[in-house]
């Protein structure tokens, strides 16, 4: 017998007829002789159209009121789950989040989890209920609801897990796995069986967008062993867990691309102590979550500072270069939208020699000039123009091996997101 944590994304659970498949998909593992929870995401695009009708209210509503209607997605899909497992004659009960108590910080749209109290779920378990959870909310502890921030029901499957001590968090979605690449953009893509979570962590930082990154964080320290996995098929997906000496040594694991960064330079400020520091200390003032940092030493003692940031920090951005340009006196500052970083992510690197130098080989062959480089010890990161990119995944996937006999059967979903 396993205690099992399910989690099925919004697009497994869309309409009532796919809720009727998760319900037997859960009963059938109940059968097999599991104790089975299952934490859900808002049906569809619900959580979408619920931004979509607080904007149509007021540009900046309240973020405790944006909680109270954003938790509202997930509490439909969990009462109608139940309704659909006890119509099937199986012994079910649903819970909110602050219910099952997931703890959170008072960080209302992005909360953290600071605790789970997970009692409640472990006794329902045992009176032999199928356990259903709403993803993605908690409460504070004076009473509010919260939620955790976009794609959040997967942080919510891994702590619960955690909270009750389950063998395996299952997380089910449209895609089958994590890929090598993404195969919208790499048709010969391969499916991974087994990654390690620092690798997994640096695939997710860098763009692959099937799990998300806080849940491999919250699962890496916690322990929890991940299964992603598709909720359309019965083929196993990734698995996710501590690196072991059973896991095949793969030098390179994926590539990986993410165009959803900006690059911002700054020239000719001056070349002294502490430019840096007003630079991005005004940038983490203004809450901009800067990635790569590129400083050049120019002419006449002054230097040109480069750096990239989400898109969606951008007007923030500006703001902040802006005042510290004029602050420095630096000559002009300008912002790039139309750049893309590709990553290459392994663990073999640390004992491989000479993968940069294949890297930048490839990248060369295929005519993509890089602009910035930046690395961890398991990964390089390239930023090249944005109309490239393609281009740049596939000629590395092929340059280090990775390309599958066949062409994935179903390109479309990829790497995908889930609604
Ligand atoms: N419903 C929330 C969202 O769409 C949380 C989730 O799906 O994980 O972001
Ligand atoms: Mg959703």
């Amino acid at each position: 017998m396993a205690l099992v944590v399910t989690k099925f994304g919004g697009t497994s659970v869309a309409d009532t007829e796919r809720i009727m498949s998760v319900a037997r998909r859960l009963i059938a593992r109940e059968e097999a002789g599991d104790q089975v929870v299952a934490v859900v995401s808002a049906m569809g695009d619900v959580t979408d159209e619920l931004l979509v009708k607080a904007a149509e209210i007021s540009p900046s509503p309240p973020e405790r009121e944006m909680d109270m209607l954003l938790a509202t997605g997930e509490q439909v899909t969990i009462a109608l789950l139940a309704m659909a497992i006890h119509s099937l004659g199986h012994e079910v009960i649903s819970f909110t989040g602050s219910q099952v108590g997931i703890m959170t910080d008072a960080g209302h749209t992005k909360a953290k989890i600071t605790e789970i109290r997970a009692d409640r779920v472990r006794r329902a378990l045992d009176e032999g209920r199928i356990v259903i959870i709403a993803g993605f909310q908690g409460v504070t502890e004076d009473g509010q609801i919260t939620t955790l921030g976009r794609g959040g029901s997967d942080t919510t499957a891994v702590a619960i897990a955690a909270g009750i001590g389950a063998d395996v968090c299952e997380l089910y979605s449209d895609v089958d796995g994590v890929y090598t690449a993404d195969p919208r953009v790499v048709p010969r893509a391969r499916k991974i069986d087994v990654i390690s979570y620092e690798e997994m962590l640096e695939m997710a930082a860098t763009g692959a967008r099937v799990l998300q990154l806080r849940a491999v964080e919250f699962a890496r320290n916690h322990g929890v062993v991940i299964h992603s996995r598709s909720s359309f098929n019965d083929v196993p997906g990734t698995v996710v867990k501590e690196a072991d000496s059973t896991m095949e040594q793969a030098i390179i694991s994926g590539v990986t691309h993410d165009t959803s960064e900006a690059k911002i330079t700054i020239r000719d400020v001056p070349d002294v102590p502490g430019v840096a520091a007003v630079v991005f200390g005004q940038l983490a003032e203004s809450h901009v979550n800067v990635d790569m940092i590129i400083q050049n030493v120019s002419e006449r003692g002054t230097t040109d500072i480069s750096f990239t940031a989400p898109i969606e920090d951008l007007v923030r951005a500006r703001r902040a270069t802006e005042a510290v340009a004029a602050e420095l006196g630096a000559r002009e500052w300008s912002v790039d939208e139309s750049i893309a970083k590709v990553s290459l992510v392994g663990a073999g690197m640390k004992t491989h020699p000479g993968v940069a130098a294949q890297m930048f080989r490839a990248l060369a062959d295929a005519g993509v000039n890089l602009d910035m480089i930046s690395t961890s010890s398991i990964r390089i990161s390239c930023v090249i123009s944005a109309d490239e990119v393609e281009r740049a995944v596939r000629a590395l996937h092929e340059s280090f091996g990775l390309d599958s006999d066949e062409v994935s059967a179903e390109v479309s979903p990829g790497c995908g997101e889930e609604a």
